[in-house]
């Protein structure tokens, strides 16, 4: 339902303050891993900046000032600098970010690409997040997101071993968070994933778009689209 809203209805809503944070934290996160000299607070000071701009974004009942200042406070916390150098920049080869992919199914026609936030010199390849809450093992297990990016890799000819995945997760709470997570992936999943995705092209090439109620975007602070459709809510 949201594809369609988006890109069949092209209704014109303002972005959640959620999702504008984390793409500004998720870009900044990229500039300091690509090695930007500045600062953590004046790269998120830029990146927020970029956001805000030319877009109309829904605070809710948060302020731009609230958003900014939980950046810089998330940005800046002793734990969470070390985790990212402890995790990303000890390693004997820099990671790669922002690996562009395309996966090919049998019976959709066009590729689904994407971008592999980071992969590490072991290969494994993982995404960035920011949460109101900690994870579960659990919950990173069962995200479907990562199956697109090994299936893609394993067309490309580099398969990852082990099926890993990692996510990093990068907490809101009080005491700012950052947690690792790696979940290992068999291939019968990858299977799976191409039913899914042929069944997902099936409904849009006959016009059929199924609300997704169970999925985190599903709420009125996640979903722009929600006072149009409400999900389960309904
Ligand atoms: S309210 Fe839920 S089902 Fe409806 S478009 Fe948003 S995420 Fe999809």
């Amino acid at each position: 339902m949201a594809w369609k809203f988006h890109y069949v209805d092209k209704v014109d809503v303002p972005t959640s303050s959620n999702l504008a944070f984390g793409s500004a934290f998720h870009n900044t996160i990229e500039a300091f891993l690509n090695g930007h000299e500045k600062p953590m607070h004046e790269l998120w000071a830029g990146e927020w900046q970029r956001q805000a701009e030319g877009k109309q974004i829904d605070y809710g009942s948060s302020s731009e000032a609230e958003q900014f200042n939980l950046g810089i406070r998330m940005l800046t916390d002793p734990d969470v600098q070390k985790g990212l150098v402890d995790t990303f920049l000890t390693q004997e080869k820099m990671p790669s970010i922002e690996t562009y992919i395309e996966l090919r199914i049998p019976g959709i026609p066009i590729p689904i690409v994407g971008y592999i936030d980071i992969i590490t010199s072991d290969g494994v390849p993982g995404d960035f997040k920011t949460s109101a809450r900690s994870w579960t093992p659990d919950k990173a297990y069962e995200e479907m997101q990562p199956l697109f990016y090994l299936a893609a890799l394993k067309q490309l000819g580099r398969p990852v071993r082990g099926g890993k995945f990692r996510h990093y997760i990068f907490v809101k709470t009080k005491k700012a968070q950052f947690q690792v997570l790696e979940s290992a992936h068999k291939d019968t999943e990858l299977d799976w994933l191409a039913f899914m995705a042929k069944g997902v092209w099936n409904g849009i090439s006959k016009e059929v778009y199924a609300p997704n109620p169970n999925t985190w975007k599903c709420s009125p602070t996640y979903c722009e689209y929600w006072h149009l459709c409400r999900g389960k809510y309904v």
